[in-house]
């Protein structure tokens, strides 16, 4: 059967069980999901069942949009949505996508143009017959979703043709009746950290998972996941899943397009704006370095109109055969654990990305429930034998004491922070501990793109834990909006900062790899009174490992010429803070699965590490368990 038949077949089960009132114009394929086009669309909007029937019947997601005849013209439809949504909602902007029907409503305070149970939202529906999308309108102002927004609009007759040829590709025949396997091949980031690949092969569907870069790489060294295996084909790839933000899970992404790939991305819309955000700065600081970029930006401006939003949840076909489901991973803002049900339930695997089960100050654990689960591949990043951590509590403390010590004494403390995650946690917790008066007050600097990843936080707060929303939502204290945040915003400023008073200085990046983290170190390491403190991991090979590993004098670049800079400052490693499970919390995730699969596969760690944490799941588990080399294949089922 063709893709032509089988969209033909849903036709007649539209027409036979829709009523007649509802006046259907006309359905398609539109990526995952079918469209179905109306000039009553009230009708199915009112009846719930049958929309609801109906997907049942052809297992499919279905979307109602309105027939463009029945579209009020934008003028009059802005003055009646006004009319309609309470002015306490803050409406910020109103725009009209005339490809997809959808009015995109900005707001302050999105929950009062949803309205109770979505009433207001049937309400507009009803009053202007475009479909209204609401987008809450960030009360840190993002450049980034901003800019993501005006592009997505701009483009989206390009959108909807992408979407109707995914459509048809998802929807295709398929070949291989009667015969099963599944295979796995590591392209990056197995027995390491960094460049984080595979390459899910089954006889009907091909996949990508994450495709990352190793920033810590020297140049011209396995930076990059493997992407020229035999069994690797660019043209004959259905999906690409991309698990969460960090360059090690997506940095490489935007190549498969300089590659040729036409194809959709899959990832939360959290992961959408902070990957943008995230390549674009990964480009600059290349760029800065004078090092040739891997790909030109056009491909990150390109991956953004191939890109399938899914929030936690979301059952979706990626493939004919693979059904996908992100599930929240409690790493990062929009980091989820994916989830493939694949060959008609006949067998579902689970890949975690980056993990964190504990609840954090953003976040609630990693899920744990699946409606089915046979294998899991599992990170390893703090999965050595010796991987404990202190608890989340006692890392704080130790943070506070260092900060007051180093201030008291008229010193300054510099975090080297990824501008997505710990800079956010830290910001929540410092936020806490000094209106309780733990921490004494201080200004605190935030520089590089922290600024612009805390608006992206702001533009989705319901992807933060209960305790932050409830915080946000119903004591009106949004903790990003504390007025002891600073954004530095340029040189001028920096050299303020860095001449100045007792601070904390969080800044860009994470490992010293580069960003504005450079120039403070510069500048406040040979002084005994600052601090220098790491809250996350630092790869072999940064300059945040050799400075940890007590190295006290480090060539760096000032102003072209290479000058030795003496580390004099406090150097202080606190663990606990971190995004990723140790090795206690990994072990319980798996005790807490449910179903447990009865295989694992260990990935995102050193050797040692992954090696370890896969001899300790066998041996507390009695389970198939391996961790394989780059560059492996391995058959799941
Ligand atoms: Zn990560
Ligand atoms: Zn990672």
């Amino acid at each position: 059967m063709s893709v032509e038949d089988s969209l033909n077949e849903i036709k007649k089960i539209v027409k036979d069980n829709t009523p007649a009132t509802s006046l259907i114009t006309k359905v398609d394929f539109e990526g995952p999901e079918v469209v179905l086009y109306s000039k009553n669309p009230s009708v199915l909007a009112m009846n719930g069942e049958i929309v609801k029937e109906l997907a049942r019947i052809i297992r499919k997601r279905i979307i109602i949009r309105p027939d463009p005849s029945v579209l009020m013209e934008p003028e009059r439809a802005v003055a009646k949505i006004k009319e309609v949504v309470p002015e306490e909602a803050g409406i910020t902007d109103i725009k009209f996508d005339t490809n997809f029907g959808e009015t995109l409503i900005e707001s302050l305070k999105p929950g009062l143009v949803i309205g109770k149970s979505g009433k207001t939202l049937s309400d507009i529906k009803l009053a202007v017959g475009w479909t209204p999308k609401v987008r809450r309108a960030p009360p840190v102002p993002s450049r980034i979703v901003k800019s993501i927004r005006h592009t997505l609009l701009k483009t989206s007759d390009e959108r909807k043709e992408i979407l109707r040829k995914v459509g048809r590709r998802i929807h295709r025949t398929p070949i291989s009746r009667g015969s099963f396997w599944i295979r796995v091949s590591t392209l990056g980031g197995f027995r390491e950290v960094g460049r984080s690949s595979m390459y899910l092969h089954t006889p009907e569907s091909k996949v990508l998972i994450d495709c990352g870069v190793n920033i810590a790489a020297r140049e011209g060294e396995n930076a990059f996941p493997y992407l020229n295996l035999p069994e690797f084909s660019i043209q004959d790839l259905d999906a690409v899943v991309v698990t969460h933000a960090h360059l090690d899970h997506c940095g490489f992404v935007p190549y498969l397009y300089y590659m040729g790939y036409e194809g959709p991305v899959y990832c939360t819309p959290p992961t959408r704006d902070l990957m943008f955000l995230l390549h674009w700065d990964y480009l600059d600081v290349i760029e800065r370095e004078g090092k040739e970029l891997p790909y030109s930006r056009m491909f990150i401006k390109k991956l953004l109109k191939y890109i399938i939003p899914l929030d936690y949840g979301e059952v979706t076909d990626i493939s004919p055969d693979i059904r996908l489901t992100l599930h929240n991973a409690g790493h990062i803002l929009g980091s989820s654990i994916a989830h493939f049900h694949i060959g008609d339930g006949l067998y579902n695997l689970a890949y975690t990305g980056d993990i964190k089960f504990e609840k954090s100050r953003l976040f609630e654990p990693a899920n744990t429930r699946f409606p089915r689960l046979e294998a899991l591949i599992i990170e390893g990043t703090y999965g050595g034998a010796t991987d404990i951590q202190p608890s989340r509590r006692e890392a704080e403390q130790e943070l506070m004491r260092i900060l007051n010590d180093t201030v008291s004494r008229g010193g300054k403390v510099l975090v080297p922070a990824f501008a997505v995650g710990r800079a956010q946690e830290l910001m929540v917790a410092l936020d806490e501990y000094m209106n309780q008066g733990v921490l004494s007050q201080m200004p605190v600097f935030l520089d590089g793109m922290i600024w612009e990843a805390t608006g992206i936080h702001t533009t989705y707060p319901e992807y933060l834990n209960k305790e932050l929303r409830d915080q946000i939502f119903h004591k009106g204290r949004n903790p990003f909006l504390a007025e002891v945040f600073k954004r530095v915003t340029g040189s001028t400023m920096r050299k303020e900062v860095i001449d100045g008073e007792p601070c904390v200085i969080i800044a860009t990046s994470g490992m010293l790899s580069g960003g504005p983290a450079i120039e403070y170190l510069k500048n406040l390491a040979d002084n005994p009174k600052n601090s220098l403190i790491f809250v996350g991991y630092q790869a072999e090979g940064s300059l945040g490992r050799r400075i940890q590993k007590n190295w006290k004098e480090i060539p760096m670049k000032d102003n072209g010429k290479t000058k030795v800079v003496q580390i004099n400052m406090d150097i202080h490693t606190i663990e606990g803070l971190s995004g990723h499970s140790d090795r206690n919390q990994l072990i319980n995730y798996v005790r807490r699965l449910n179903p447990r699969p009865d295989r694992f596969v260990v990935c995102h760690g050193e050797e040692s590490k992954c090696v370890e944490l896969a001899s300790a799941l066998y041996k507390t588990f009695r389970s198939e368990t391996r961790a394989p080399q780059n560059l492996e294949v391995f058959r799941v089922k």
